[in-house]
Formats: structure tokens, sequence, C-alpha cells
């Protein structure tokens, strides 16, 4: 870890994996301006930061110039992005504008200060893979039309913007693709499967499962991701080389369902809803170069991340329910 302050800029700092970043590298003693239009980001998310004294707020969109009376910064996490399939495909065209222009202004302005920059990509660049686990060398199977087009292309566009930028300019750049992430701060309207799973569940509504429930995912708790962020950002290794970043436990999302049914000893109900179009069938991380590169593996298992996801959710249920909301 670096023992000097530095100056960091998060865009998304005010969603799911960006407040929990932000929260992190406040509590290593850095300055931090989050940057975030609060599209998905919500600001209960960054409302109660440990050291606020350190932390600033801005609402603003990435895809607009990045505000020149900003700090010079020392690093850039570009996290900006609606990451649930309802939320990317309601906008779809500012989906593909933040993953563009976005990714462009974050890059532009890492140039100017001389920043390092750390992109999220995601394992949605791989579609639905031929390939399994998914392998970074693997180039994968993804449609340029179709719901989920948006994002997937979006987001491989802006891996191959950022290591253009590497390659042209010199920029310090590292690319990880996180695989699904989940735990404290998902929005209880996010629409991704434990949020909702574990919504239904607490509020007694059918859970509902898509398609016939064999398809899998692989599940990371937020923590294990932040810190595999965190430890890409500071190693050496090149924005050529993409690291996977998720858990390599594959499930069945029946079984998911299953496992958070048992953990809130809930009685709602599992119901089958029509599977949505082109969603992948397989999905769980070959993490052996995170491993060898950054030493860095989950820790946090789906027992103990559902209880503190679980916990999370009935407080802010609760707030919901009593007017205390966003
Ligand atoms: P999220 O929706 O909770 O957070 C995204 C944040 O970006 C929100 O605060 C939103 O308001 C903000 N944002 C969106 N468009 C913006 C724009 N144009 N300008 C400024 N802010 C904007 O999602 P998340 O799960 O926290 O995902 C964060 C990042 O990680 C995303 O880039 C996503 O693609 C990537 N990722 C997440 C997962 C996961 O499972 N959580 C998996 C793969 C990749
Ligand atoms: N899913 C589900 N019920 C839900 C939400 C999601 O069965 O209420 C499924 C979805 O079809 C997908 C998996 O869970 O197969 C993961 O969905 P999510 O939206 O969390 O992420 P992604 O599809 O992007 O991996």
């Amino acid at each position: 870890m670096r023992s000097k302050a530095l100056q960091i800029l998060v865009t998304g700092g005010a969603g799911f994996v960006g407040s929990h970043l932000c929260e992190r590298l406040l509590r290593e003693g850095h300055r931090v301006v989050c940057l975030d239009n609060f599209s998905t980001g919500m600001v209960e998310n960054v409302r109660a930061m440990p050291h606020a004294e350190r932390f600033t707020v801005i609402d603003r969109d990435v895809c607009d110039p990045i505000l020149m009376d900003l700090p010079k910064f020392d690093e850039i996490y570009n996290l900006a992005c609606p990451a649930s399939p309802p939320h990317y495909q309601a906008d779809m065209v500012a989906t593909m504008r933040t993953c563009s222009d976005g990714t462009r202004n974050v890059l532009d302005r890492a140039i100017r200060d001389g920043a390092r920059v750390f992109h999220a990509s995601t394992s949605e660049i791989y579609g639905d893979p031929e390939v399994h686990p998914q392998v970074e060398d693997y180039t994968g199977n993804v449609h340029t039309i179709g719901p989920r087009a948006c994002y997937d292309e979006g987001k491989r566009y802006a891996e191959s913007l950022v290591h253009a930028y590497a390659e042209q300019h010199g920029v310090d750049a590292k690319i990880a693709r996180l695989f699904n992430t989940y735990g404290p701060r998902m929005r209880t309207d996010d629409g991704r499967l434990i949020s909702n799973f574990v919504t239904q569940a607490l509020t007694g509504a059918d859970v509902t499962v898509y398609g016939d429930g064999t398809h899998t995912r692989s599940l990371c708790y937020v923590e294990d991701t932040v810190e595999g962020i965190l430890r890409l950002m500071r190693s050496h290794v090149p924005a050529d080389v993409p690291v996977n970043l998720g858990n390599p436990v594959e499930m069945r999302v029946i079984d998911i369902a299953r496992a958070v049914l048992a953990a809130t000893g809930s009685a709602s109900a599992i119901v089958h809803r029509d599977l949505p179009v082109h969603d992948p069938m397989r999905r769980m991380p070959d993490i052996q170069r995170a491993l060898a590169l950054l030493g860095w593996k989950p820790t946090i298992g789906l027992q103990e991340g559902l209880n503190r996801t679980i916990a999370y959710f009935q407080g802010r249920i609760c707030e919901e329910q009593t007017g205390g909301m966003a």
C-alpha cells in the first residue's frame, strides 16, 4: 500500500461498488472526489462516509467535460456505468455514451494530470461464453444487436479505448473484468439477481427465477472485489493484461434462490419467469491471473456474504417503508 495521501477521483462513486471503493480509499487516508450523475447511485450510499472532510461528492455526468476546477488527480477509478440489465437497457444510448464519451473524458483527464487509471470492465465482454471457465484470453461471444449489446459492446469498446490510450499516450491504465458482485448498498429496485431475491424474500413476494434456473453465475462479495481493484491499481500489471475479478464458485440460479430463502428464513414461493433474450447460460471466472499477479482470491463465502447483505436490505427496506428513502 502507498504511504502518501493521494488525490483520487472515483466516477460512479455513489453506486454499489463505487461507494465501497470510496469508503476504503478514505479509510486509507486519501482525499476522494466522487463524480456521479445519480442515475442509479444513491445519496444514501455516500452520506455517512468516514473522514468526510476528505470526501467531495459532485453531481455530474462523466460524459460532460470533467471539471477543470477540480484538483490534479493521482488516481482515477472509472466505475461510472449502470450495471444492472434493466437499468442499462432503460437508456441504451446513455449507456453507450457513458462507456465511450465518459471513458474518453477520464482518459483525457488522466493524460492532463499524469494520473493512473483503473477501468471497471465486466465478464459481459465474454457474452454467452463458449469457453468455460472464462480465461482472459477468450475473446467472447457477444451480439452487436440486442438488449444487452449497449452494455456488452460499450464495455468492449471501453477496454479497447483504455488500451489505445495506454499504447498511444502512455497512460498507466489497468483493466479489471468484474464478475457478478453483490453486497450491501445495492438498490432494492436494482433488478439484479441478489438484490431481487433478497428484497423479494424479505417482503414475502414471490422469488422470480428467470428460465428454469439451471443456468449459472458465480457470486463475489463486494469487499473481496474492492480488495482486488486496489491490488490491481497498485500493481505493475499493464493495460494489455486485463484481470478477471470474481469468485470461481459456479452456482445454478435456482440454487442461489434456495440459498437466499434459507438465509432469510422466508416462506416466499419460487416462481419462474421468461429467461431474458441473450441471457448468458454459464459464467465462472478463471482467476489464475489474479492469483499469480496480485495474490488475490475471494475470502468471503456465500453464507457470510448473504448474511451481511440481508442485514443491510432489512434496514433499507424498513427505511423505504417508513419514508426515509432516496
Ligand atoms: P451501479 O449502477 O450501482 O453503479 C454505477 C454508478 O455509476 C451509479 O452511481 C450511477 O449513478 C453512476 N453513473 C452511471 N452513468 C453515469 C454517468 N454517465 N456519469 C456519472 N455517473 C454515472 O453499478 P455497480 O454494480 O456499482 O457497477 C460499478 C461498475 O462496475 C460499473 O462500471 C459496472 O459496469 C462494473 N461492474 C459491476 C459488476 C457487478 O456485479 N456489480 C460486474 C461487472 C462490472
Ligand atoms: N435473474 C433471475 N431472477 C431475477 C434477476 C436475475 O433469475 O430476478 C437471473 C438472470 O436471468 C441471470 C442471472 O440471474 O441469468 C444474473 O442476473 P443479473 O441481472 O444479476 O446479472 P447478469 O445477467 O448481468 O449476469
